[in-house]
């Protein structure tokens, strides 16, 4: 059965009696190139994926993957999986919402705790915080492979210290070396969305760096709750030089912020699309004394 056949499609919406329910992202993958690049993500020793659809990436997993597990929120999809996954014994489907699913304890119950990838086609309207809880809850995970809007690719793969960057930017480095893999036109889906997509491809950091290549941490005892705290009051008035939304946000003296900045070489005017994870990092560390 040929899932990126438009008619096969049609035949098991039918048959299934299935519609599309627009609120959960469900634009289905009809373009047969592209499963197969997002699979090149799959870890073989296990991968999992958020949101099977009619199973399309589901089957490409499967095939180089020894274990699928799925999380998808919609059950009248139950019947449509039950077919077209009849033949690969190899994928388990965790019918719920992936925002509210323990994913340690998912991961550790169905993998044993080793390092999976997640690869996704996501549902567009919990990209951010999907990653964003991949991320930083410290799964065992080695890359994160998705499909995301154009926009939110650029977002997320944005170099700290360039004009597209914002808080997101500086938290997905810093858990993670992202790249932005190929861009899939509206047309590949159906219904086809109002926007176009992009893959990006996210390294986790591993500490240890273990095997070659693998992306390593980029600071030691950092307080992340009260960097991140940072990070995102300096991007909440993005336009504005650092020493106001800093001063606002966080209680602290504007003449300290500046001192703060030049503590690290950047002029006292500099805005938070200027700064480097490096130093935004040495930023926290300058205030961190600053307030001791
Ligand atoms: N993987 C399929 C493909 O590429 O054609 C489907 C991708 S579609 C963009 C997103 C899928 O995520 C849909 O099947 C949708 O029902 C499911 N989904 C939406 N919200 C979800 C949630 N909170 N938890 C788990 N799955 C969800």
């Amino acid at each position: 059965m040929n899932l990126t056949n438009i008619n096969t499609i049609k035949d098991l919406f039918a048959r299934h009696g299935f519609a599309f329910t627009k609120s959960l992202g469900q634009n289905f993958l009809i373009n047969p190139s592209v499963c197969p690049k997002i699979a090149l993500g799959a870890e073989k020793s296990g991968v999992l994926e958020i949101g099977a659809g009619v199973g399309v990436l589901t089957r490409e997993l499967a095939k180089v993957s020894e274990k699928v597990v799925v999380i998808e929120i919609d059950e009248t999809l139950k019947p449509i999986l039950a077919e077209t996954l009849a033949d690969y014994p190899n994928v388990e489907i965790i019918w719920a919402d992936v925002l509210k699913t323990d994913l340690r304890g998912l991961i550790a119950e169905k993998f044993g705790g080793e390092r999976i990838s997640v690869c996704a086609n996501l549902p567009y309207y919990i990209t951010s915080p999907v990653i964003m809880r991949l991320l930083e809850e410290r799964l065992p995970l080695s890359s994160i492979t998705v499909m995301v809007q154009k926009e939110a690719a650029v977002r997320l793969c944005a170099k700290p210290g360039t004009r597209n960057c914002g808080a997101v930017s500086v938290a997905v480095r810093y858990y993670s070396e992202p790249k932005k893999l190929f861009d899939v036109s509206r047309g590949s889906f159906m219904p086809a969305p109002n926007v176009d997509s992009a893959v990006i491809r996210l390294d986790v950091r591993v500490v240890g760096g273990l095997r070659e290549g693998r992306a390593v941490p980029y600071a030691a005892n950092i307080d992340e709750k009260f960097f991140f705290k940072i990070v995102r009051a300096s991007f909440s008035q993005r336009r504005k030089q650092l020493a106001n939304p800093l001063s606002s946000e966080l209680g602290l003296q504007k003449e300290a912020v500046k001192t703060a900045l030049e503590a690290i070489g950047k002029k006292p005017t500099a805005r938070a699309e200027e700064l480097t994870l490096e130093e935004f990092i040495g930023l926290y560390k300058n205030i961190k004394e600053i307030i001791k």
